[in-house]
Formats: structure tokens, sequence, C-alpha cells
């Protein structure tokens, strides 16, 4: 673009030296260099209008560059504070999941390996609770309230008797309060 202005206005500039210096002596020739000095003149301002056309268009290009950058950083930054967040939340979970591991190896410490596989695998089917005690004639699980009939097998069974729910089929652990 600016080497076409250029180019334009160096032709103009030679031939208003041409005619200044009066080296074109002929009439016609002289007439058709004004035609063409004035075509020349609009094609320069037609060729500025388009370089500033471009320019502005530049501009705002640069503009909105600038605009995405700084969103781009924000989101950077966001996303680093964010990353930060998860570490240390998974450092926790990490640290409560390793305490709840070392509280639990006493607690199954001596059951038998088949109770433990049941409640292992029951554990996982069940949302993270494979047993539910059973409190005043509901298992507490999935709260299903037993039978009076339920009930009454429950209480003829051995207390070594390992006991599913009807309903949710977790084990059912007796406790004090379990109505029977
Ligand atoms: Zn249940």
């Amino acid at each position: 673009m600016d080497a076409d202005v250029e180019q334009v206005k160096t032709r103009r500039a030679r031939d208003r030296d041409r005619m200044d210096k009066g080296l074109v002596t002929n009439p016609k020739d002289l007439e058709r260099m004004q035609h063409e000095l004035v075509s020349l003149e609009r094609r320069i301002n037609s060729l500025e209008d388009d370089e500033l056309e471009v320019m502005e268009r530049l501009e705002e290009a640069q503009k909105s560059l600038e605009s995405l950058t700084a969103q781009l950083a924000t989101a950077d930054a966001r996303l680093v504070e964010l990353a930060t967040e998860r570490d240390k939340k998974l450092a926790v979970i990490d640290e409560e999941a390793a305490r709840i591991s070392r509280e639990r190896a006493p607690a199954v410490d001596g059951l038998p390996a088949d109770l433990l596989a049941l409640y292992d695998r029951l554990r996982e089917q069940k949302g993270g609770v494979g047993a539910a005690a059973l409190r005043r004639r509901r298992c507490e699980g999935c709260s299903l309230e037993l039978t009076a009939s339920d009930l009454g097998q429950i209480a003829k069974a051995p207390s070594d008797e390992v006991l599913r729910c009807e309903e949710c089929n977790r084990i059912l652990v007796r406790t004090s309060e379990s109505g029977i």
C-alpha cells in the first residue's frame, strides 16, 4: 500500500517537475499531462483513504489482541489457582483416606475373610455402605421397617449369623436398640 502511494507520488512529482521546468511545450501534451496530474491526485487520495482504513482496522485488531491477551492471562491465573486448590483438597482427602485405613485395620482384624469380602463387595455396590444397623425395627441402610415375622426370625438367629436386609441386601447388624 505504502509503495503504491509512493510510486504514484513520485510520478506526480516527476510530471510537475517537467511542467515547471517548461520541458512540456506542446499544448496537447501539456493538457494531457494536466489531466494525468488530476487523475494521479485522485489516485493518491483514494490510496491514502485505503491506507487510513487499513490502519484503523489494524488498530482495532491490536486492541482486540490486547484484550484477548489480558483475558487469557486472567484465565491462566485462575487455572493455576484452581489447580492449587484441587491439589490441596486432594492432599486432605489422601490424608483422610490414610487415617481411615489406619483406623480400619484393628476393626477388621480377626473378622472371617468371607465376611470381609462380602462386606467389601456390598460396600462397593451400595454407595460406600456395606452394613447397616438394625435400630427400632428399621434397617438404617434403606429405612425399611421389618415385619414382625422377620424380626421374630432375627431374634431366633444365632448371634454370629450374618443377617441381610431383604430390601437393600446390606449386612444387618443387630444392636441393643434393634427392637427385637
Ligand atoms: Zn435395608
